[in-house]
């Protein structure tokens, strides 16, 4: 079932929520210990709160519109109470004190948390195997990384162990495990959603976005989730309207830009041919396509590379052993932050650091983090100028369909470029999302990025349901 059939057959007293949770804890205790999504099942108090929306829709009151539908949650949401690891050694012990806003807007909307989804180390990577519990496997074939960094909440949708998950998206760690694992993934506009409660890595860039097996499941979530947050100072101010009301409404004379510089080189064949497919079912319902080009988007890595892990020295400076989690004893307080750091932060973390800091440091300001910032305003022009000739655009959302565990482990640069498709839009603010369209040549899913102008939300949606429809 769908996550919107859940809550219609939950609201109507058709299917009680306890018995959904129970199904789906099951398809967890059953399936997990080969994939390795969760970090941890909160399944008592899944079952308890299940409980109380069966006793709600009893007793005639509104149990909420996403009512006994099951989530997993990426474990960089604050959950009150309940530990919340980034699946760093560094938070070991820690619970924090409040839940996220997305977290409290979801329980509010009837949502039930089963549990929180493994990660790439404070979101730093592009394959879930830089977490310090050990890789998430991809749910369509083990043998291969499930994508990264949000790669547990992709393969428990993938995997049926949950109809909803969320993650975060900082440079396509939504969109890129969504396309990996044949889900839809959705990074919504910068400000949009509220980020109160999600463990910042890169501030300027971070967004929390919905995973699920629909695009009108992605749109239920996402109406609930997105909205003005006051504990949230990047939040836009003004509610805006909800995307599942017009996500029927077709592409008939839309415009549609296919991005030269994202489609092109380095594109496995295969991806390249189910993106033309796509393309030609958007043709197919009335949506006019032609080459669209933002030249400035191939400098997206490089610049990305410099500013999200310059915000991430700053943003893991806090973490020096007395205010969070692990704590590892020295002789003085400064041998005590090193032995903490040292120990509590895996290999890709300590590198992000030293690129940050290096990239911040007095005499390689202006020629890193300087000049990374001039390109991201390059980058942000080049898309404006093609927003007034475009309503989307569209592009292969990962150059290469799930690859093997362990193979790039070895070369950052070769894991680096897992992102070359979904960071620009990270830069600019956009929204962007994945949806699955056909396999590649391995038989693996192909995910196709659909791009709109920040706040485009409504028109992205319809054209990820008319892919989604136009699929045999
Ligand atoms: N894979 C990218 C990185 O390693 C993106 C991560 C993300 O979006 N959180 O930084």
């Amino acid at each position: 079932m769908t996550a919107v059939e859940i809550a219609a057959a939950v609201r109507s007293g058709q299917r009680s929520a306890r018995s959904v949770v129970d199904e789906y804890l099951g398809a967890i205790a059953d399936g997990d210990d080969d994939i390795h999504a969760f970090n941890l099942v909160t399944a008592a108090q899944a079952r308890a709160r299940a409980d109380e929306i069966d006793a709600t829709v009893a007793a005639g009151r509104d149990p909420g519109p996403l009512a006994g539908v099951p989530v997993a949650l990426k474990d960089n949401l604050c959950t009150r109470g309940v530990p919340t690891t980034c699946s760093s050694r560094i938070l070991e012990g820690w619970a924090p004190p409040y839940d996220a806003t997305v977290v409290e807007q979801l329980r509010n909307a009837g949502a039930v948390t089963v549990g929180k989804t493994n990660m790439d180390e404070f979101a730093m990577g592009s394959s879930t195997e830089n977490s310090a519990f050990g890789p998430t496997r991809n749910p369509c074939d083990p043998s291969r990384v499930p994508g990264g960094s949000s790669g547990g909440s992709a393969a428990a949708v993938a995997a049926g162990f949950a109809p909803v998950a969320l993650g975060s998206d900082t440079g396509g760690s939504i969109r890129q495990p969504a396309a990996l694992c044949g889900v839809v993934g959705v990074k919504p506009t910068y400000g949009l959603v509220s980020r109160y409660g999600l463990v910042a890595f890169a501030s300027s860039l971070d967004q929390i976005g919905p995973f699920t097996a629909t695009v009108a499941d992605s749109a239920a979530v996402l109406d609930v989730i997105s909205g003005p947050d006051s504990r949230d100072s990047t939040s836009i101010g003004d509610a805006q309207p909800p995307v599942a009301d017009t996500l029927g409404d077709g592409v008939d004379g839309l415009r549609v830009g296919v991005l030269s510089e994202l489609s092109g080189d380095g594109i496995s064949p295969d991806v390249a041919a189910r993106l033309q497919a796509a393309v030609g079912a958007l043709e197919t319902a009335g949506a006019r396509v032609a080459q669209a080009s933002v030249p400035a988007a191939v400098y997206g890595l490089s610049a990305y590379y410099l500013i999200s892990p310059a915000e991430a020295s700053s943003n893991l400076a806090r973490y020096d052993g007395v205010r969070y989690g692990l704590r590892v004893d020295a002789a003085s307080t400064p041998d005590m932050n090193t032995a903490t750091r040292s120990t509590g932060f895996g290999d890709e973390v300590k590198r992000r650091i030293m690129i940050g800091t290096y990239a911040l440091s007095a005499g390689y300001y202006d020629a890193y983090y300087g000049k990374a910032q001039k390109v991201r305003t390059l980058i942000i022009n080049d898309f404006a100028s093609v927003w007034e000739q475009f309503d989307l655009l569209v592009s292969p959302t990962s150059p290469t369909t799930a690859f093997s565990l362990g193979e790039r482990t070895a070369d950052p640069m070769a894991m680096y470029m897992s992102d070359v498709c979904t960071v620009p839009v990270n830069l600019t603010g956009q929204a962007a999302m994945s949806v699955p369209y056909g396999v590649g040549d391995d038989g693996l899913p192909v995910g196709v990025q659909i791009m709109a102008p920040a706040l485009g939300e409504a028109v992205m949606f319809r054209a990820a349901a008319v892919l989604e429809a136009s699929l045999p």
